[in-house]
C-alpha cells in the first residue's frame, strides 16, 4: 500500500514563535514528507509493499523499517503538539503522580532526558506492558512499538526539529517545546491503552 503524509493539524506557522513556519516547512515538508517517499519507492517490489505502517515497523529491519518508523514517530509528534493550550485528563493527572510523583516532577524528568540524550532521537511517554508510565529514549529511528510498549507522547530531538530556530541550544527549544504539548491527545491516549 502507498503510504501518505499525515495532514498537519494545525497551520504551519500555528506554533510560532516557539516553532518557526520556517522549521515546519523543512521538518515536515522535506525531513518528513521524505522519509514517505523513501518508504513507498523501498517497499515497492517486496513483501512489504501491501503492509501497514505498523506491520512495517513490527518485522523489517535496515532502511525500510527506518523510514517506516520515522514516518510513524514524525506522526506522533505532530499529534504531540498544539497551538492551543490543553489540559491532561483526571486519569492521566493520577498515573502521572503514581509513577512519577507529581506533573512538574514529571515534566522536569522528561525534560532533562531529553536535554541530556545524546545523538539523534526520540523522547517518549510510555505505558509498559505492566501498566506503569515511563519515561523513554530511542535513538535514531527506533520506536516504542517495536518493543511492545504503548506511547503517549513523543518529543524529537533531532537537530532537524530546532536547528533553525535554536541553532545548537537544545534546552531552549525544550523548554517552548513544553508549552506546546497536546495533552488531549497524550490523555485520549491513555484512555485507549485502558480499553485495551
Ligand atoms: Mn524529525
Amino acid at each position: 500500500m502507498k503510504h501518505a503524509l499525515m495532514e498537519l493539524p494545525f497551520e504551519p506557522s500555528a506554533l510560532a514563535p516557539a516553532i518557526s513556519a520556517e522549521t515546519i516547512s523543512y521538518h515536515y515538508g522535506k525531513h518528513h514528507a521524505g522519509y514517505v517517499t523513501k518508504l513507498n519507492t523501498l517497499i515497492e517490489g517486496t513483501e512489504f509493499e501491501d503492509k501497514s505502517l505498523e506491520y512495517i515497523i513490527m518485522h523489517a529491519d535496515n532502511a525500510i523499517f527506518n523510514n517506516a518508523a520515522q514516518v510513524y514517530n514524525h506522526d506522533f509528534y505532530w499529534k504531540s503538539l498544539s497551538a492551543v493550550s490543553t489540559t491532561p485528563s483526571v486519569a492521566l493527572l493520577d498515573l502521572i503522580g503514581r509513577d512519577f510523583g507529581s506533573m512538574q516532577a514529571f515534566e522536569e524528568a522528561f525534560i532533562a532526558a531529553a536535554a541530556g540524550f545524546f545523538g539523534s532521537g526520540w523522547i517518549w511517554l510510555i505505558m509498559t506492558g505492566e501498566g506503569k508510565l515511563e519515561i523513554k529514549t530511542t535513538s535514531n529511528a527506533d520506536t516504542p512499538i517495536r518493543h511492545g510498549e504503548t506511547p503517549l507522547l513523543t518529543c524529537d530531538v533531532w537537530e532537524h526539529a530546532y536547528y533553525i530556530d535554536y541553532r545548537n541550544v537544545r534546552p531552549d527549544y525544550l523548554t517552548n517545546w513544553r508549552k506546546l504539548i497536546n495533552w488531549n491527545f497524550v490523555s485520549e491516549n491513555l484512555a485507549q491503552c485502558e480499553q485495551n
